[in-house]
């Protein structure tokens, strides 16, 4: 009898951060580590951190019941693009998380996240697809987030925040709390650099820095 497959789909740093909680989740469920895999298109070795890598087509191979995925890869535009690949072929989008992420009342995050140890999301919270929440990010009260946002270590962010698709926020970032009806914004695609302390909207595409963090102009 064939039984599911799961499977992490990018075998480098953030798919290494991702695998472990993986694994945890199934064998809470009792599903054992050999239903694991990563999946890499350009495999580094055949074994990562004592788990299977194999080729997209090698798992699509696979004996399997049902295909399940969720994609450790940090770059949103790449996980875009896989996450069509993977919806086109029939895998189903999975949302991993640490045994230790907490989330209070009236969360709805969409399929396909990525929760790493630390991270809390407070209440009243809506988040889109395939987001990524590393170590100690939070969110807090009334945000609403989009599509494959990606937020850094340590990224702070406070209550009445809207954060369109593809934005990244980078490690301990620091977005000042909005107000109802008038939410702190950033705009799709745009990215919140290292330690940026952000007191007004970000337009969509715009890089910003620094405290307080002003666009960045490139030399
Ligand atoms: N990768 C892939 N398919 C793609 C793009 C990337 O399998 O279409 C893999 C790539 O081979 C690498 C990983 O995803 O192993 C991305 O690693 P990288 O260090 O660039 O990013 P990170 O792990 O930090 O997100």
């Amino acid at each position: 009898m064939s039984l599911p497959l799961y499977a992490v789909y990018g075998g480098s740093g953030c798919g290494r951060g991702i695998m472990p909680l993986a694994r945890e989740m199934l064998r809470s469920q009792g599903v054992s580590a050999d239903r694991l895999v990563f999946i890499d298109d350009n495999p580094a070795a055949e074994k990562v951190n004592g788990q299977l890598v194999c080729r997209y087509a090698e798992f699509l191979a696979m004996d399997a019941s049902a295909r399940y995925a969720v994609i450790g890869i940090a770059n949103s535009g790449i996980r875009a693009k896989l996450a069509d690949r993977l919806r086109e072929d029939g895998v189903r989008a999975w949302s991993v998380q640490a045994a230790n992420v907490v989330i209070m009342d009236d969360v709805q995050v969409g399929e396909g996240a990525a929760l790493s140890p630390f991270v809390t999301l407070t209440s009243n919270i809506r988040i889109g697809k395939h987001f990524q929440a590393n170590l100690y990010s939070y969110v807090e009260h009334d945000c609403v987030i989009g599509d494959f946002v990606t937020l850094a270590p340590r990224a702070c962010i406070n209550g009445n925040t809207v954060i369109e698709d593809h934005a990244y926020i980078g490690t301990g970032a620091i977005l000042r709390q909005g107000s109802p009806g008038k939410p702190l914004a950033i705009g799709r695609g745009a990215v919140i650099g290292m330690g940026a302390v952000v007191t007004k909207d970000v337009p969509p595409g715009v890089t910003v820095v620094g405290n307080p963090a002003r666009p960045l102009v490139k030399s």
